[in-house]
């Protein structure tokens, strides 16, 4: 029977969290394949999905994919352990030319043969049915692998597919992200999410100086990040009035680091409203001037209760793309819409502000009921997968 096996890692399934974990785990894997028709079954330290369509093999492969806390799954045909029928199986692999090894795996072992003495066997067996072939045991060109699971099953596949790792998605508690029209913040979503965070997410957009498509693209951007993590809850907020009162009262270096922190600010508010636990934005160190150390620094100071995840702090700019590519961002995120940070732009932003500064600033403000309005004028959109 042809069935797609999956591994997952095993660091976390130990104490106490165990059963949440591996619950978790499997309800978000059969969510992820909801509309598919399959069974699902456990057996220790594997899970098998089986009876599905097979015309639908690439979909649900894709699907399973994207599902975090699997590490790697492989289409396998699953037979009784038995020698002859094992064999059975293995005399029917065509590899024409080809050099190839044996990889034995033996969970089981009540299995009469070793590990050794099966990959021996199987090896006899598939260079019977190759007669050009050759066992190249250092850098094969073909790998055949044989997995005899506690279940009295064994499993024979040609491909280890690598999945997402990480975490199951819901066993980190609930994040803020603070989500622009850029790069960086949606690959920071997806990087918290692999640890096993959901997600609501928060744009700030400047209306009527930014586009509607602006904020279409951060929908957009929110739907694409469904695909990882269901359902985000997407919070809109207009920034607009915030950024004229910025730029009429406060020094114009000093523009970006206090629309930071007044994003910061409702970013706290609006997690507290909503029982969320982390903000996270896609800051990366040293990319602009807003970055800096002494820039994080001040407008960190006003989040007083929750940590600041800034998944993205260490990584080049390249690697960012990477990341977004592979998680199909990229195409969206390079939109040429402005984004609300870009339409009040200085031209000499300070690059060390001190928090001293930014009060000073800040005093020609009244702060709290910036960040009241932009509260009471938000608007929310629940985005799902397949929306
Ligand atoms: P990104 O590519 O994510 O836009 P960036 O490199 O352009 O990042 P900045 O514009 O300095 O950097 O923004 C830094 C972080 O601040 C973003 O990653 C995001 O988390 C947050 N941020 C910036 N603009 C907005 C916005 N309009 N709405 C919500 N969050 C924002
Ligand atoms: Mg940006």
């Amino acid at each position: 029977m042809k069935v797609i096996l999956l591994r997952f890692g095993e660091l976390y399934l130990k104490g106490h969290n165990r059963n949440i974990f591996e619950n978790t785990l499997i309800q978000n894997i059969k969510n992820s394949l909801t509309g598919e028709t399959f069974s699902f079954s456990k057996t220790f330290g594997r899970y098998v999905i089986s009876d599905y369509d097979e015309k639908r093999q690439d979909e649900i492969v894709s699907k399973l994919k994207k599902v975090f806390g699997l590490y790697s799954l492989s289409i396998a045909e699953e037979v009784d352990a038995q020698l002859e029928t094992i064999k059975q199986v293995v005399s029917n692999i065509k590899i024409g030319k080809q050099s190839f090894k044996v990889f034995v795996k033996r969970a089981d072992k009540t299995f009469p043969l070793s590990s050794m003495e099966l990959a021996r066997e199987l090896g006899g067996v598939v260079l019977d049915n190759n007669n050009e072939s050759t066992v190249d045991l250092y850098n094969p060109q073909r790998e055949i692998y044989v997995d005899i699971r506690l279940n009295h099953k064994a499993y024979i596949f040609d491909e280890i597919i690598k999945c997402q790792g990480g975490l199951p998605l819901g066993t980190s508690g609930k994040g803020l992200l603070l989500l622009s029209g850029g790069i960086d913040s949606p690959v920071a979503g997806y990087l918290m999410a692999k640890r096993g965070m959901t997600l609501e997410a928060l744009h700030f957009h400047s209306y009527p100086y930014t586009s509607e498509q602006a904020r279409d693209k951060v929908i957009e951007l929110a739907r694409l990040l469904c695909e990882y993590v269901g359902e985000i809850k997407l919070h809109i907020v207009s920034f607009a009035r915030v950024q004229e009162e910025i730029h009429k009262r406060c020094k114009s270096e000093f523009m970006i680091t206090i629309m930071r922190r007044i994003m910061m600010r409702v970013a706290e508010r609006l997690c507290k409203a909503n029982n969320l636990g982390a903000i996270i934005t896609g800051e990366s160190l040293g990319q602009v001037a807003s970055q800096t150390m002494q820039s994080m620094t001040v407008t960190g100071n006003v989040v007083k209760e929750l940590p600041v995840f800034r998944p993205c702090i260490a990584m080049d700019k390249e690697d960012i793309i990477a990341v977004s590519k592979d998680i199909d961002t990229y195409e969206t995120s390079i939109l040429p819409y402005e984004d609300c940070c870009t339409v009040f732009l200085p031209k000499n932003p300070v690059i060390k502000p001190t928090i001293k500064q930014a009060e000073q600033e800040e005093s020609y403000l009244n702060i709290d009921s910036l960040v009241e309005e932009c509260i009471n004028r938000e608007e929310v959109i629940t985005i799902r997968k397949d929306s």
